[in-house]
């Protein structure tokens, strides 16, 4: 699933079948609210993620500011 840390968008495989849509409405979210999402394999949220923010949007973000 994708997430959002800063509040509480989520999108998991129930919400949207399409791995290549999740990935393309979480980047979407991020865009527009500047947001960081991270992803898990997991479809229940992370209540601790132990990964620095500024990495996790690195593989949904080519190039942003
Ligand atoms: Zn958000």
């Amino acid at each position: 699933m994708k997430y959002c840390l800063d509040c509480d968008w989520s999108l998991n495989a129930a919400d949207e079948p399409s791995q290549r849509d999740r990935s393309q409405a979480a980047i979407d979210h991020h865009v527009e609210t500047g947001h960081t999402i991270d992803s898990s394999e997991s479809i229940v949220r992370p209540t601790a993620p132990d990964v620095p923010g500024s990495v996790l949007v690195r593989d949904l973000v080519p190039s942003s500011d």
